[in-house]
């Protein structure tokens, strides 16, 4: 969806569920993230990028206190709450994702009131490519503007992620909001989980002739919550067995000892393997990237696949059969993104060979009787912003 389209249609919804025309109209985008992955409860490294698919809000301030949230994407009606009776609510509907946000702000002290708000949204849902983050910042930047809170995206992010944590009761990490809120157009963005620290990192696909494909499974397996809090628990576990706070403390330099010294608890040694080399990883990827070396990511794409799938054990036969096709098929490198057992990959290819990938993935997955999997080009995009 382009903004003009975005906006029309967006804005025409609001008119026919509330009989008005919206103030404004903000977006946010969904999110890969290129590498980097479950080292953010690790105070590590990560470096997602904005998708051009968007979650769009049209919203209105209102003066009584009442919030009313409208999705195109979801059943039911205008589901319509009051401000001063939102309690944190585990397991509740899509609604919790907006609500929250206004729950987390009025926590936080800011002055902000009730809305009318209507969302309409091209970001796959349940995929891994964080609709959740693009809904939440999407409410959160037409609230700071409506309400006038000055906050910066930073701190939206920062909102975002305790509206989730909190009210709705995932508990995420600060990757995807950062990212649906801060990215820019044409980069990558460099976050440091600890402090916070970012950096946007230029990724000139259309300039080097590469396109990054996202191959979406269309599967979730099971056992992904129980395996999360499973893979935390065995990060923190090693962290602690090697006396650091914190697994983004074993240096790169020093992992072989580290290793040695979990000898006899390999569940653990093997996931303390798979972070320390992982943010060597990230650390990789940004320098080739800053050196305008694109295509010399390929490799630490596909090494970092490598070690999800044997170090930490969470990826699954139909990534494994994107990543492997692609790969075969004449990919720069591929890997799983996400948190696991299903979601997408991201696949890095030459533009001329874009085609043949998609159709080797396509046809391995029919061969293998999967589900068949969307492919669509991830170019990177703008983060969170007011279109009208
Ligand atoms: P992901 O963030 O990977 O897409 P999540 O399970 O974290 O998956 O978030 C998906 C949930 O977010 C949906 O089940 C729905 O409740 C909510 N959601 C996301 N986008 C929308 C939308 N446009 N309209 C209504 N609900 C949405
Ligand atoms: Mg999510």
């Amino acid at each position: 969806m382009h903004d003009h389209e975005a906006v029309t249609r967006t804005a025409e919804a609001f008119h026919a569920v509330y009989g008005t025309a919206p103030t404004g109209i903000w977006a946010a985008p969904g999110r890969v993230n290129l590498i980097g992955e479950h080292t953010d409860y690790n105070d590590g490294f990560v470096m997602p990028l904005a998708l051009p698919h968007t979650t769009v809000a049209a919203a209105s301030a209102r003066p009584d206190g009442v919030l009313r949230l409208h999705s195109g994407g979801a059943d039911g009606g205008v589901v319509e709450l009051l401000i001063d009776e939102l309690r944190p609510a585990p397991a509740g509907t899509w609604a919790a994702y907006p609500a929250g946000i206004v729950w987390a702000m009025r926590e936080a002290g800011l002055p902000v009131g009730g809305a009318d708000l209507h969302y309409e949204s091209t970001v796959p849902a349940g995929a891994g490519l964080s609709s959740s983050a693009a809904l939440e910042v999407a409410t959160a930047l037409a609230l700071n503007d409506l309400y006038g809170l000055g906050l910066d995206p930073q701190r939206l992010a920062r909102l975002a992620q305790r509206a989730e944590n909190a009210f709705v009761g995932v508990p995420c990490g600060i990757m995807d909001q950062t990212a649906a809120a801060c990215c820019t157009d044409g980069h990558a963005l460099f976050l440091d989980t600890r402090d916070l620290t970012r950096r946007q990192v230029p990724f000139d696909l259309a300039g080097e002739r590469l396109q990054l494909l996202v191959v979406d499974t269309c599967v979730k397996h099971e056992l992904g919550d129980g395996a999360y809090a499973q893979r935390r628990a065995g990060c923190e576990r090693g962290a602690r067995a090697l006396g650091v706070r914190a697994l983004r403390d074993v240096p790169y330099a020093h992992l072989s000892e580290a290793l040695d010294k979990l000898a006899d608890e390999p569940v653990v040694r093997d996931l303390v393997r798979h972070i320390v080399t992982e943010n060597h990883r990230v650390e990789e990827v940004m320098s080739r990237l800053d050196a305008g070396d694109t295509r010399a990511i390929g490799p630490l794409l596909t090494a970092g696949h490598a070690s999800l799938r044997d170090d930490f054990k969470i990826s699954c036969a139909e990534l494994d059969l994107a990543v492997d096709t692609a790969v075969a098929a004449g990919a720069v490198g591929a890997r799983m993104t996400g948190g696991g057992f299903g979601g997408s990959a991201v696949v890095l290819v030459e533009e001329a060979d874009a085609k043949a990938v998609t159709t080797a993935v396509t046809d391995a997955f029919a061969a293998a009787g999967f589900v068949p999997p969307r492919v669509f080009t991830a170019a990177p995009s703008a983060g969170a912003r007011r279109l009208v």
